[in-house]
C-alpha cells in the first residue's frame, strides 16, 4: 500500500514552506510539493537579490536569504519534498484520502491538502511596443550586477518598480522611472523613499510617461522614445536596459478543474475555518487565497500557514486541543 501523508502542501513558496514546518511541529507528516526544482517561490525566482524589510525579526534580508533561512528552519523538522512535481488532478477515494495525481501519472496520498501555489503559473505582462523583443529588456531582476554602470529605464508604478528603483539607484549609471499616471500602487513608505531619492538627484521620476518606441543596435537596446500622455510631447533617452514591471498574467491552469470555488483567479476560502476551501479537508493560503480583507504579504501568509496547520490537525484528529504548542520541537 502506498504511503499516506497527513498533509500534502502544494507550492513550496515561503508560505507553503512555513505550512510544512508548522504541520511537522504539530506532529503531522507533511510532504511539500512544487512544480519547480527549487523552493522559495517568488522570493527565489523573481527577486533573489531584492531586500525585504517587513519580515518580523529580520531588519532586512534578500529574497534568497529568506529562502535559505526558511530552508534551514524546515530542515530542523521531519518532512518530505517532491520538487519538480506538477499536480494534474485531485481525487478523493472511498477511504476519504486525497489522491494527488502528478503529470507523470504517479499518485501522492494525503489526508489533508494545503494549497499554497501563489499566483499559479504566471508570465510577465508585456507592453506590446515596437522593439520589445530586443536584448536588454527584463521583466524580473535576478542579478543586480547586470545593471552595474548601465543606463536603466524602469517602467511601472507598483511595488516591484519602486523596489527596483531603490535597489538600482546606486548601481546603475543613470536611472529613469516612468509610469502612465501619478498614482503609484506601491507601499507608501517606498514611494516616499523613491521621491526623496528623485529630489536628491539620484534618479529621475517621470509620471504620465509611456514608451513610444525602443530602438536598438545589433539586436540590443540603445535608446527609448517616451511620451507624456497628457501633452504627447516626446523625448528620446539613451538607454542600455529596460525593466518592465507591468504586473503578471496569471493562469491557474489545471487547478481550475479541481472543483474549487475560484474568484478572480484565486481560491475562495473561509478564514473562520482555517482557510478552508469548498472541498473537504482542502485549505488554501498565501497569495492564492481569496477572502474579504486579504493582504498579500509574506508575513500574513505565515500566519495563514500556522492557522491552516492547526486546522489540518483538527481535520485529522477531530480536535485542536492535541495540537499543543510545538508538539514536536526541532531537535
Ligand atoms: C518583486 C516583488 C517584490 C516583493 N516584495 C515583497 C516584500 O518586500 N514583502 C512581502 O511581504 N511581499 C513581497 N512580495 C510578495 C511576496 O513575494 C508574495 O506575497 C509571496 O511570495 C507569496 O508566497 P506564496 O508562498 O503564497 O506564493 P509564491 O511565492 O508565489 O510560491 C508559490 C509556489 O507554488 C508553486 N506552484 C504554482 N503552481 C503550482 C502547481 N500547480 N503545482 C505545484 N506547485 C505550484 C510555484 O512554483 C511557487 O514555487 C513581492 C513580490 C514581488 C513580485
Amino acid at each position: 500500500m502506498s504511503k499516506i501523508y497527513d498533509v500534502a502542501v502544494i507550492g513550496a513558496g515561503p508560505v507553503g514552506m512555513m505550512a510544512a514546518f508548522y504541520a511537522s511541529t504539530r506532529g503531522l507528516k507533511p510532504i511539500l510539493i512544487d512544480v519547480l526544482d527549487t523552493m522559495g517561490g517568488q522570493c527565489s525566482t523573481l527577486y533573489p537579490e531584492k531586500n525585504i524589510y517587513d519580515i518580523a525579526s529580520h531588519s532586512s534580508c534578500t529574497g534568497l536569504e529568506l529562502t535559505q533561512k526558511l530552508t534551514e528552519q524546515l530542515n530542523q523538522v521531519e518532512h518530505e519534498t517532491a520538487l519538480g512535481t506538477s499536480i494534474k488532478s485531485l481525487k478523493r477515494d472511498h477511504e476519504q484520502i486525497w489522491n494527488l495525481i502528478t503529470a507523470e501519472e504517479k499518485t501522492i496520498k494525503a489526508k489533508v491538502i494545503i494549497i499554497a501555489i501563489g499566483k499559479g503559473a504566471f508570465e510577465p505582462r508585456k507592453l506590446d511596443v515596437a522593439g520589445e523583443d530586443l536584448k536588454g529588456i527584463f521583466y524580473t531582476v535576478k542579478k543586480l550586477d547586470v545593471f552595474k554602470n548601465k543606463k536603466v529605464l524602469i517602467v511601472g508604478g507598483g511595488d516591484s518598480a519602486m523596489d527596483w528603483c531603490l535597489a538600482l539607484k546606486d548601481i546603475a549609471s543613470s536611472l529613469t522611472q516612468i509610469h502612465r499616471s501619478d498614482k503609484y500602487r506601491a507601499h507608501g513608505g517606498t514611494i516616499n523613499q523613491v521621491k526623496s531619492a528623485a529630489d536628491a538627484g539620484e534618479l529621475s521620476m517621470k509620471p504620465f510617461y509611456e514608451i513610444q518606441e525602443i530602438k536598438g543596435l545589433n539586436g540590443e537596446v540603445r535608446e527609448v522614445t517616451i511620451f507624456d500622455n497628457r501633452t504627447k510631447t516626446q523625448e528620446t533617452l539613451p538607454i542600455d536596459n529596460i525593466i518592465i514591471s507591468a504586473g503578471f498574467l496569471t493562469n491557474l491552469g489545471e487547478v481550475q478543474n479541481w472543483g474549487l470555488e475560484i474568484v478572480d483567479n484565486k481560491i475562495l476560502v473561509n478564514p473562520q475555518a482555517g482557510y478552508a476551501t469548498n472541498l473537504a479537508n482542502v485549505f488554501a493560503i498565501g497569495d492564492i487565497a481569496h477572502f474579504e480583507g486579504k493582504v498579500e504579504l509574506i508575513i500574513t501568509g505565515f500566519g495563514e500557514a500556522a492557522t491552516a496547520a492547526y486546522y489540518a490537525y483538527k481535520a485529522i484528529n477531530g480536535d485542536i486541543k492535541g495540537a499543543a504548542w510545538c508538539a514536536k520541537l526541532p531537535k
